[in-house]
């Protein structure tokens, strides 16, 4: 029989590829540093450098490899650079590479359970360990009432608790009349612009949405929110959903949980937490307390995408209840009914999230948590909070700056004393080094800077530059 033509790369080559593009990402992550931090690509340049049109005959992957440097790096923003310090940090580590590459591998669509039961049971099993790692409330374990399940992001997470909040709220009508245009939800004017999003998409109202006023410290005032549930109570309206944050995007601040908890409770109302990056922090006994309340929860997210050396996307969310998540969001067309499902013996992820398909990716989070252990994690993630608390300990002692907000944890927010202009222009100035990458938000209407340290290389020696970086440019822009 002759042989089938085919396109394919076959095992051999593939192997050899696999093994060339992986020295590859090991050399780029040893000369990451020589590179600077923030792209200098302008606007369509790396558009520019594209071949206009697809290529009609294959090419070799040596030739796709060398492209890789000549025309995406720089256009790369080095995340993984340990002189990244903006935003909140996206860190990955080696066995999360390698737990991705796994699962590209073996391209699992896991979204039944008779799809691919590793892929259901690794996920399961792995979240009920971090409810342990992190201390979380034991009705969060799927052994109890509840169980965690692995999102793409805290946008999506936070929208499926609110999705459940919504239908609690009305019974589960509201997923058949749609939304009747009373229901509220509560979060702060300091959470994350994703809740306003997810009310959006939740066809509850932007009108609907109360964003609580914060304390000096920019963390929710609980009894401002409890005057709003009671006024709008009075005004006929259904309060459902609170989000409160451990680490706003822009400070760090953690909202009054326990305050916050009780009142959902005596009010009947859906407590979601977001602690999108503060989560990781549970893990280590000495920051738990920023977690004190969170017994008090419904729902809970964090992403290990951020600080906990999981490549992006990986998000955990966990309900108290998951028969609300599941009767909210369960969808049973005749093709995916199966005997397992029917059995009501096994859990099917597509219950618990927005789209049907789900990745396999509670592998790179096991290979994250076998290759550090509970040791090394507790060990980086304290390594970085003692950096911050070294540069804050820094700013504090250097009177043209000053602190604009508490540091709990790793994220100093500081300002020089000359003012917004004078702050944008520092800010300016080191990012076009390349030398380091901070971003900005503005605290009690000031500009304000950010260093975030949370990459997962980073050490004293980055942190020491970025000061006198810092120092430096400080003096040349006042
Ligand atoms: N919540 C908080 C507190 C965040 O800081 C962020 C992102 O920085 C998010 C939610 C959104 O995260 P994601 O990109 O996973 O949706």
């Amino acid at each position: 029989m002759p042989q089938e033509k085919s396109f394919h790369m076959t095992p051999d080559e593939f192997r050899r590829h696999g093994h060339a593009m992986v020295d590859w990402i090991a050399d780029y992550h040893t000369r990451i540093e020589s590179y600077p931090v923030l792209s200098r690509a302008k606007p369509g340049e790396i558009r520019a450098s594209l071949p206009a049109h697809p290529p009609t005959r294959g090419e070799s992957f040596d030739a796709i490899l060398g492209d890789i440097e000549k025309l995406i790096v720089p256009g790369i923003t080095h995340w993984q650079s340990p002189n990244f310090f903006a935003f909140f940090n996206s860190n990955t580590s080696g066995p999360s590479i390698l737990g991705e590459l796994l699962s590209s591998g073996l391209g699992v669509q896991g979204m039944l359970w008779a799809t691919s039961p590793a892929c259901t049971e690794l996920e399961t099993h792995v979240l009920d360990w971090l409810v342990g790692m992190l201390g979380l409330p034991e009705r969060f374990l799927s052994t109890n009432t509840g169980g965690g399940v692995i999102q793409d992001t805290a946008s999506s997470a936070s929208l499926c608790a609110l999705l459940a909040a919504r239908e609690r709220a009305t019974n589960y009508a509201s997923n058949r009349r749609g939304a009747d245009g009373k229901l509220v939800a509560y979060t702060s004017t300091q959470a994350h612009s994703s809740i306003e999003k997810d009310v959006r998409i939740a066809g509850m109202g932007l009108d609907n949405l109360r964003l609580i006023d914060v304390d000096d410290d920019f963390a929710m005032r609980p009894d401002l929110l409890e005057r709003q549930i009671n006024a709008d109570r009075r005004a006929g309206l259904t309060p459902c959903f609170v989000c409160a944050t451990i680490g706003t995007t822009s400070s760090n601040a953690i909202d009054p949980l326990p305050e916050i908890g009780r009142i959902c409770r005596e009010n009947k109302i859906w407590f979601h937490v977001d602690a999108a990056m503060s989560g990781t922090a549970a893990l280590c006994q000495e920051f738990r307390h920023t977690h004190a309340g969170v017994e008090l929860a419904d729902s809970y997210t964090f992403n290990p995408h951020k600080w906990m050396f999981t490549n992006f996307d990986c998000n955990c969310f966990y309900v108290a209840d998951r028969k609300a998540l599941i009767q909210t969001l369960s969808i049973l067309p005749e093709y995916l009914r199966n005997q397992a499902t029917e059995s009501g013996a096994v859990i099917d992820y597509r219950d618990w999230q927005v789209p049907l398909g789900r990745r396999f990716r509670a592998l790179k989070l096991w290979f994250v948590i076998r290759h550090y252990g509970t040791e090394g994690l507790q060990h980086h993630v304290r390594r970085h909070v003692e950096l911050a608390q070294q540069f804050a300990s820094w700013l504090k002692a250097d009177n043209r700056f000053e602190l604009a907000a508490p540091v709990p944890l790793n994220l100093v927010c500081f300002r020089h004393k000359g003012g917004d202009d004078v702050n944008h222009g520092l800010m300016d100035r080191l990012n076009r080094s390349g030398d380091l990458y901070l971003t900005h938000t503005k605290l009690a209407n000031r500009t304000t800077l950010r260093l975030c340290v949370g990459q997962t290389n980073t050490e004293a020696r980055h942190v020491e530059r970025a000061w006198k970086r810092i120092q430096e440019e400080a003096d040349r822009v006042a």
